[in-house]
């Protein structure tokens, strides 16, 4: 069969897909190990009978549902190839809010010490570590298995100067002049659990009590006593979340909600008092 025709047979059986044709594509550069451009110049180019049974493979679990970067493996953030498995959540393009916003308050050549809570994939700490060699970056999770593949990113990357804590929340830690997180914060009846690539991702790293704030208050309740004087919590947290995260965090100053690219309400940052 030739490449146009694998693709458009593949679209048609992803009708599920917002995507079809980007998860077809992007499976089959997978398998041929060749990149999109190169589906568009040869598009008359016959595959073999081994590269067509791989595609087949992956595209089977492609029509489950199955996330791409589950079935891949690994995800682009902050242009870091990192891998990803179902004991992470997928990063999302909005957190790469957060990582600019801690990096906007570090100097090039910054010693300060940063705090990534619940790390998963480790794209937040080893997105700031890249940028700010000379910072302590540590990355906790209280998921061994997250952190193993954190750690696996860290390692793949040249990163290796972040150091992995196994905590939940602050509770094995000392202190930061940063704290930054991507905590859980949807609530546990929000459909949007049951739709998409999020039904594949560990709940743990999604779900935080009936309103989706339970992690967040645990974190800002810590917080302070893990936070050098001056220094900042960063939070991500749901676009119709901002006014309850500020009420939170009416114990810090300078408390300010950013919008991500969409023009959502998506991370609030608190200096502590
Ligand atoms: N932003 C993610 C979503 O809406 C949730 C990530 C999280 O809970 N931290 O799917």
């Amino acid at each position: 069969m030739r490449l146009n025709q694998v693709i458009s047979t593949a679209i048609n059986k992803l009708s599920h897909s917002d995507t079809p044709r980007l998860d077809a594509e992007v499976l089959l550069c997978n398998v041929l190990d060749v990149t999109r451009s190169y589906l568009y110049a040869w598009s008359d180019k016959v595959i073999t009978a081994n590269q067509y049974n791989q595609f087949q493979e992956l595209l089977e679990h492609r029509i489950k549902g199955v996330p791409i970067a589950y079935i891949l493996g690994n995800k682009e953030f902050w242009s870091l190839d990192l891998q990803v498995s179902e004991n992470t959540l997928i990063p999302r393009p909005e957190t790469e809010l957060l990582v600019e916003l801690v990096l906007a308050r570090l100097d090039s050549d910054s010693q300060a010490t940063i705090i990534d809570l619940g790390t998963g994939s480790g794209a937040i700490a080893l997105a700031i570590a890249k940028e700010r060699v000379n910072c302590n970056v540590i990355a906790t999770d209280k998921s061994t298995t997250a952190l193993a593949i954190a750690k696996q990113n860290a390692k793949n990357l040249g990163l290796e100067t972040v150091k992995f804590i196994e905590s939940d929340w602050l509770s094995n830690l000392g202190l930061a002049d940063v704290i930054v997180s991507n905590p859980p914060y949807i609530a546990t009846a929000d459909p949007h659990l049951n739709q998409g690539d999020v039904q594949y991702e560990p709940r743990s790293a999604l779900v935080a009590g009936n309103d989706g704030l339970a992690d967040i208050r645990t974190i800002i309740a810590q917080a302070p006593k893990h936070l050098t004087d001056g220094g900042c919590l960063l939070l991500e947290h749901g676009y119709d979340q901002a006014a309850a995260v500020r009420d939170l965090l009416k114990q810090f100053q300078s408390v300010e909600t950013y919008q991500d690219l969409a023009g959502w309400d998506r991370v609030t940052v608190g200096v502590k008092n």
